[in-house]
């Protein structure tokens, strides 16, 4: 099963690779999980990372690009993966194509999450996770059962990202406009672009992509 979830910020794309990685056990390949990864352990990446990010703007289309082939080759990699932020420009989206015929795989499907583009600024304003294990909630749309508790792995700590307030959310949304929208009619053309309607609410929208795995085959290989 290898599937790329494609929507701009906000647009649940997180929340839904979670999902699918619990249910199919196949990895989420967040790219900006990874990045945020490396800003933490402070590398001359992780830096460059944090301008980047703060900014809204996108990270080198080389450097992602050899992110995503060095963590496509990891072993728990070996029933497939789950694109989440990843590709995001034309460029990408070329070499991922690439790379995986010269891995001797292939996309199964591109999700595309619809989403209005006011819901997004409320959507992401309210994000927040479990610190401890990443759990993604939301103050209006998804809070733990239990106050204060991750439903996850009962943790107690939560933190809010830095990119996620009004001012950046704006930017990376023109991003999202300009550099990576035009990615869709390259999926479309290539027979594997599926659209889930993600203002339906989180469980509707699991069940959406679900009927679409089943749809474009992409269930068949075991994952
Ligand atoms: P992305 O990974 O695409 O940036 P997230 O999965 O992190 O987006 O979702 C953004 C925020 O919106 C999170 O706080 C999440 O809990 C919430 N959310 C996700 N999907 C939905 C939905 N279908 N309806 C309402 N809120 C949602
Ligand atoms: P995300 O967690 O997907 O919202 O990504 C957070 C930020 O990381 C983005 O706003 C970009 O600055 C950077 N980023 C993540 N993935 C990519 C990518 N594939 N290409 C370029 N920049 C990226």
């Amino acid at each position: 099963m290898n599937i790329i979830l494609l929507g701009p910020p906000g647009a649940g794309k997180g929340t839904q690779a979670k999902r699918l990685e619990q249910t199919y056990g196949v990895p989420q390949l967040a790219t900006g999980d990874m990045l945020r990864a490396a800003v933490k352990s402070g590398s001359e990446l992780g830096q460059q990372a944090k301008r980047v990010m703060d900014a809204g703007e996108l990270m080198p289309d080389d450097l992602m690009v050899q992110m995503i082939e060095e963590r496509i080759q990891q072993p728990d990699c070996a029933k497939g993966f789950i694109l989440d932020g990843f590709p995001r420009t034309t460029a990408q989206a070329e070499a991922l194509d690439s790379m995986l015929t010269r891995h001797g795989t292939k996309l199964d499907a591109v999700i595309e999450l619809k989403v209005d583009e006011e819901a997004l600024v409320r959507r992401i304003t309210g994000r927040y996770s479990c610190a401890k294990c990443g759990a993604g909630y939301h103050d209006e749309f998804h809070n733990p059962q239990t106050p204060g508790v991750c439903d996850a792995c009962g943790g107690t700590e939560f933190r809010r990202r830095d990119d996620d307030n009004e001012a950046t959310v704006r930017s990376r949304m023109e991003a999202y406009r300009e550099q990576t929208a035009p990615i869709l009619p390259y999926y479309e053309t290539a027979g594997i672009l599926w659209r889930v309607d993600g203002m339906a609410d989180i469980d509707e929208v699991t069940r959406q992509i679900d009927d679409v795995l089943r749809r474009a085959g992409a269930l068949d290989g075991g994952a």
